[in-house]
């Protein structure tokens, strides 16, 4: 459902963060990207959605030829994808459930999204995605009050609730402690194996990568330098 077909990806400043680049990415898997920071992890999962252009090659994205995409049509693209970062993106004064709300509700007025008025529809859903990641229970609570790990559960309640084809997470749990980073890895891995959506994610944790990931790629200098199960993954990596 994903492909990259001798992907290139040159920056402006001339820097190549990724050399060649051939890889394909099925229904329903959960791969994890991993490698040394510059390695280009963060550009190759930002081409995907079209933060980052690539430079040459073929992105195709579920039969749609992502590198030909132009305006309008890359941002109804990115609407199927939903996408995690290291800082959360939250708006850190409202609720738990109105980040959620305000997420896929895009047609609201300013002042309806000010005033909190939804449909019940729309609540029913968004209270459904804060359920699906463990924290039903603090839906009315502000997010700033929040753990990271918790904040990191809302951004991904927010993901579900836009129902995604595809998720992907750029350095995920880098801001998060062990324990609470294995927790977000738990709702990611429930997620997939629940509702078969592709997740693919960067991370600089090889150690949490092998526990969780079916599928591992390495990426070195702008170049996969390994593609293949957790188990099968030695110290050279
Ligand atoms: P990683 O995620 O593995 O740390 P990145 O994809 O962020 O690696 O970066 C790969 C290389 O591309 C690095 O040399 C980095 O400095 C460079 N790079 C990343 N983003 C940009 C950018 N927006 N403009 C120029 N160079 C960039
Ligand atoms: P992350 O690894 O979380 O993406 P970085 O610190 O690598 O964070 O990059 C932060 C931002 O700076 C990103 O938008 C990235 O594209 C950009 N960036 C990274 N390296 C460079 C670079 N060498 N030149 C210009 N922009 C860069």
């Amino acid at each position: 459902m994903i492909e990259f077909i001798n992907v290139d990806k040159v920056y402006p400043n001339k820097v190549k963060a990724l050399h060649n680049i051939n890889l394909k990415i099925n229904q329903g898997e959960f791969v994890a990207i991993i490698g040394l920071s510059g390695a280009g992890k963060s550009t190759l999962i930002r081409c995907i959605n079209v933060m980052h252009e690539i430079s040459s090659g073929e992105l195709i994205v579920d039969g749609v030829k992502v590198h030909a995409l132009k305006g309008r049509d890359i941002r109804s693209f990115r609407k199927r994808i939903g996408m995690i970062f290291q800082s959360f993106n939250l708006v850190t004064r409202t609720t738990a459930l109105h980040n959620v709300l305000v997420s896929f509700v895009p047609e609201l007025s300013f002042w309806r999204k000010l005033t909190g008025i939804f449909s019940k529809e729309h609540k029913i859903k968004a209270l459904t995605a804060l359920e699906q990641v463990g924290i039903l229970d603090k839906a009315y609570v502000r997010v700033d009050q929040f753990s990271g790990g918790q904040q990191q559960r809302v951004a991904l309640a927010r993901t579900l609730a836009q129902n995604p084809d595809i998720i992907l997470a750029d350095e995920p749990i880098a801001s998060l402690d062990p324990v609470t980073a294995r927790q977000v890895m738990d709702d990611f891995k429930r997620i997939n194996r629940d509702f078969r959506i592709p997740i693919i994610l960067n991370i600089h944790h090889v150690e949490i990568a092998l526990e969780y990931a079916q599928r591992i790629v390495g990426v070195r200098e702008g170049q996969i330098v390994f593609d293949g199960k957790a188990e099968e993954v030695t110290e050279e990596v």
